[in-house]
């Protein structure tokens, strides 16, 4: 299907769905809203935004839409996840709430408000794989980092090894393991479209 647009849904629960629409649109696919468990078999990929993912996960119950969602990344379902997005994906996340619920999309642990307290958001710029152009721009607003990556799981970016980076330094921030891919900033708030067009060229190739 290298030639349409792509239908790219966005799990439209709670946090920042419009961003990611906004940033799909631009990059080449037509992307529609999800609420409800009927609105997946349409699409051809789906994106988790940011937000709170102990609230995503307690409304996707809610919505009858924790199984389906599961089932059909399980399945193939390309995903994209930033932040929140990328803590439900996570097979495990530490610090996170008893009852949360995971995808299990990604074969990762996660740990919640990684960067702690008094660094709660900050900004920087990154390498990152498969992105072309010199490095991203990356807004991290009470971000996960990645405590640990299963065999499959390739390493996009990591927090710059520098000498003021303290706990941080090195720390894997954007994964990818076949069709899913996550981050721990939110490429949908910058307006560089990058990291979203490499997302819209993984569904393509699907
Ligand atoms: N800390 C939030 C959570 O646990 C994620 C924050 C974000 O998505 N900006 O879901």
């Amino acid at each position: 299907m290298s030639n349409v647009r792509p239908v790219v849904g966005v799990l439209a629960l709670q946090g920042d769905v419009r961003e990611h629409a906004a940033m799909l649109e631009r990059a080449g696919a037509r992307a529609v809203p999800v609420r409800r468990p009927e609105e997946l078999s349409e699409l051809d990929g789906i994106v988790l935004p940011g937000g709170e993912s102990t609230t995503m996960s307690r409304l996707l119950a809610t919505f009858d839409l924790l199984e389906p969602l599961r089932e059909r990344i399980a399945g193939g379902l390309p995903a994209f996840g930033s932040c929140a997005g990328m803590i439900l994906l996570a097979k495990q996340a530490l610090d996170g709430r008893p009852d949360q619920h995971q995808l299990d999309g990604l074969d990762i642990v996660v740990r919640r408000n990684a960067f702690g307290r008094q660094v709660d958001s900050f900004e920087g710029d990154l390498d990152f794989t498969g992105v072309d152009g010199g490095p991203l721009h990356a807004i991290f607003i009470r971000a996960p980092w990645v405590e640990k990556t299963g065999e499959g799981v390739e390493v996009l970016a990591r927090i710059p090894d520098t000498g003021d980076a303290g706990a941080a330094a090195a720390r894997i921030v954007a994964v990818r393991q076949g069709t899913v891919l996550a981050t721990a900033f939110h490429p949908e708030l910058t307006g560089d479209e990058r990291v979203h067009r490499l997302f819209v060229r993984v569904v393509r190739d699907t």
